[in-house]
């Protein structure tokens, strides 16, 4: 008989989701920023400290307020990680931004700290790191040049959600930051996102830039006696009904967490001596940072070497997946790019390899993919 097939994802269901959706249906009021948009935004404000939260449609879309707030004008420069997600730079290119790409690091994809400064020029506008799989950039290091340059930072925190660096949240250091509640995060609303203002100076205009570009958020809060069209913008926020659905999974957050950590921990304490000896590194989580079990990886030796995994683990029955392609070599922006060589975003773009990870994995199924990888590195 053949073995039932492990997913690389599945989006997990806490069961309240339509009884939150029937209320919020029920109620009449399914537009955007209504009680269940509330109630998510408090919770986030009120236990990771950001100081106020707007819900998104997407993560892009919080990327692309990100980039209206800051002001991004045409040549403006903006530094993104190569190693990212296409979203991270399309929101600035999308207001004229050229893109100053950044390495990585060679212990973990984030971006190497040693070499931003010399990325810096007068033309900077803003940083933005991306917290790879929920663990934390070197945030102070990060602020601090931002300071001494006067630039913005805005925290890519797609991946994010109860993670933290030094104790603090990630998504709650720089002056902005996005996170994403695509159905492949840790909670999700299928489509869904969040951007988070720390720096109170931006928290007037985002909601603004919210709604359409109009000052409704303070016509509801009676402190304008009449609304009307004040700036630009667009309509970035989802409606009630997926609202609905996040407060649902926000409300099994702990729980959510608590059952993907379990996996995590079980493939890198089970991989990490396997894996070793045939040149096969584990997740690298730097002191400061903590790990909240977004996503487990391994980084192969080499390309053959990963595309040998990737198909032993299919003939399995599970699915393995790479991700991200460098972005300075993609077919849009490789004519657009300075030329300069970002060797180790190249490597992660060959060697990085995700294994399965979800709530709903059973420990017999983490039991067979580590079997099948000890079969792979000869070690069963
Ligand atoms: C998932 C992800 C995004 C995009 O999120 P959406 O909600 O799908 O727009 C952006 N950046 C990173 C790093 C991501 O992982």
């Amino acid at each position: 008989m053949d073995k039932l097939k492990i997913p690389f994802n599945k989006p997990y269901l806490t069961g309240k989701e339509m009884h939150y959706m029937y209320q919020a249906i029920n109620s009449g009021k399914i537009s955007g920023n209504g009680m269940f948009t509330r109630k998510c935004q408090k919770f986030f404000e009120e236990k990771y400290g950001f100081r106020k939260t707007l819900l998104t449609t997407s993560c892009t879309d919080a990327l692309e307020m990100c980039a209206i707030l800051a002001d991004i004008r045409p040549g403006d420069e903006v530094i993104i990680p190569s190693y990212t997600f296409v979203s991270t730079a399309l929101a600035f290119v999308r207001e004229g931004a050229t893109i100053v790409f950044a390495d990585s690091g060679t212990l973990n994809p984030n971006m190497d700290i040693s070499k931003l400064e010399q990325l810096i020029t007068p033309r900077t506008k803003a940083i933005v790191p991306v917290h790879y799989a929920g663990i934390a950039c070197d945030m102070d290091a990060i602020m601090n040049l931002a300071d001494k340059y006067g630039i913005l930072v805005i925290e890519d925190a797609a991946q994010s959600v109860d993670s933290f660096y030094k104790g603090r949240a990630l998504g709650s250091i720089g002056h902005l930051a996005s996170f994403s509640f695509h159905e492949t995060k840790n909670i999700n609303s299928g489509e869904g996102g969040m951007l988070a203002i720390n720096d109170t100076r931006f928290v007037k205009r985002a909601e603004i830039i919210w709604e359409k570009g109009t000052n409704r958020s303070e016509f509801f809060r009676g402190e304008v006696n009449k609304y009307g069209w004040v700036d630009i913008g667009s309509s970035f926020l989802p409606s009630e009904i997926i609202a609905a659905y996040l407060f649902a999974q926000i409300e099994n957050l702990d729980m959510i967490q608590t059952r993907r950590k379990h996996i995590w921990e079980s493939y890198y304490k089970r991989l990490n001596g396997v894996c070793r000896d045939c040149g096969i590194k584990v997740p690298y989580i730097p002191d400061y940072a903590t790990n909240n079990a977004h996503m487990f990886y391994l980084l192969c030796r080499d390309l053959d070497q990963r595309t040998g995994l990737i198909d032993h683990l299919k003939n399995d029955g599970i699915q393995a997946v790479f991700h991200y392609l460098s972005l300075h070599k993609s077919q849009y922006y490789q004519i657009r790019h300075d030329g300069r060589e970002l060797p180790n975003s190249d490597m992660y773009t060959e060697q990085l390899v995700r294994l399965p990870l979800y709530f709903e994995l059973g420990d017999d199924d983490v039991d067979r993919i580590i079997d099948s990888i000890k079969t792979f590195t000869g070690k069963a």
